[in-house]
């Protein structure tokens, strides 16, 4: 049943493609501007790609530290590698299983957010998703009755977590996959702070996370991608965040009924999350809560994750709709800039107070 699947990634540094491209007079300036020499490292992990980019003369070596945080982060949440305490907790039989503090944070703060959300983040989804073939790439669509019956195994309120321990029904699956870079991030920037970098950019996979600003004062620039094929649709203007986009266009498969499946599965129904959203960008201090709101907030749909934008003021958003509007959150409306060849998107403004 397998007949095409796709990733691709959102946001992108600018400087770096710039850097290629020379695609813009503006910010090749700034570029040229930064004395500072960069140090990068590249690697692939979490199934994705990371680039870290940090300047200081003790940048090399935080950065191979950085590194090593990410693959321990990552051998600690694999779900398939048997030695991983995921793995023990989702094989645990229904018995409890002793955490790490990273995992039992992480794992905690997942559960945290799916309350929070309502259940649009749902870290036990992962039974669903390996029935649409989404864990092995192996896609297929599942039959009504057989989605009904695995969401019988899907809930985060049955998750039992208690200090360190933590305890999952049988049948259940946990799985970190929504919140685990952002996290990972998380560490990488305290582990960088601590050596003494003041200006560094990550990328995990996408997932763009930002110490201070360039070495010469200017903020970031990052390239939001259009959901709808090549391209950047805007400049979003960032220091010292977390940016982090999702949407079901990113990885995806089309059917034998010549649909687009999307990896992100609403847990109401268990199928792909199908409304007028294509993508969610969330800005936020910490890259685990930004992680956390992209998926939930696609998950949600457009009047939802305004709702949630207007009780919960701790982040920003950009969202597009199937329809190519661009809803700006009001914090970040003068830090956005629509691109000349994505012109005719009509931007509109969430404010506080309707
Ligand atoms: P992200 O790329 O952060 O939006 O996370 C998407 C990944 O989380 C998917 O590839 C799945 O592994 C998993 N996932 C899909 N739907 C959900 C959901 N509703 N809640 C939590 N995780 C999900
Ligand atoms: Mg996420």
């Amino acid at each position: 049943m397998k007949s095409h699947f796709c990733i691709k990634r959102y946001l992108f540094p600018m400087f770096m493609v710039i850097g290629l491209t020379c695609s813009c007079g503006r910010n090749i300036e700034t570029y040229l501007q930064t004395k500072a020499e960069p140090v990068k490292t590249d690697f692939f992990a979490m199934d994705t790609h990371m680039q870290f980019t940090a300047y200081g003369d003790k940048a090399e070596e935080a950065l191979k530290a950085a590194e090593e945080v990410v693959a321990q982060l990552e051998s600690k949440w694999s779900v398939t590698k048997e030695d991983s305490e995921i793995y023990q907790v989702n094989h645990s039989n229904g018995q409890e299983v002793a955490l790490s503090d990273e995992t039992a944070e992480i794992a905690v703060f997942a559960l945290e957010m799916a309350s929070k959300t309502e259940g649009a983040l749902e870290p036990t989804i992962y039974p669903v998703l390996t029935a649409w073939g989404f864990t092995t790439d192996e896609n297929r669509i599942p039959e009504a009755a057989e989605l009904e019956e695995l969401l019988a195994h899907v809930g985060y309120d049955r998750v039992e977590p208690s200090g360190n321990q933590i305890q999952l029904p049988a049948g259940m699956e946990l799985d970190l996959g929504a919140v685990g870079k952002g996290y990972a991030g998380d560490q990488v920037i305290e582990l960088l702070k601590e050596e003494g970098i003041s200006s560094a950019l990550l990328d995990l996979g996408g997932n763009i996370q930002a110490i201070g600003r360039k070495p010469d004062g200017s903020d970031w620039k990052l390239g939001i991608r259009s959901p709808f094929g090549e391209g950047t649709i805007g400049i979003l203007s960032i220091a010292d965040c977390a940016v982090v986009t999702s949407g079901n266009y990113e990885r995806y498969f089309v059917g034998d009924d010549g649909k687009e499946y999307g990896h992100i599965i609403d847990p109401s129904t268990g199928y792909p999350v199908e409304n007028d959203l294509a993508s969610v960008t969330i800005i936020a201090k910490e890259g685990k809560l930004a992680d956390a709101l992209s998926t939930s907030m696609i998950v949600k749909g457009l009047e939802g994750a305004e709702a949630y934008w207007r009780e919960n003021p701790d982040f920003e958003m950009l969202a597009v709709t199937n329809q190519g509007d661009i809803y700006l959150t009001e914090g970040i409306e003068d830090l956005f800039s629509l691109s000349g060849t994505f012109g005719n998107m009509k931007m509109h403004i969430i404010r506080e107070v309707r």
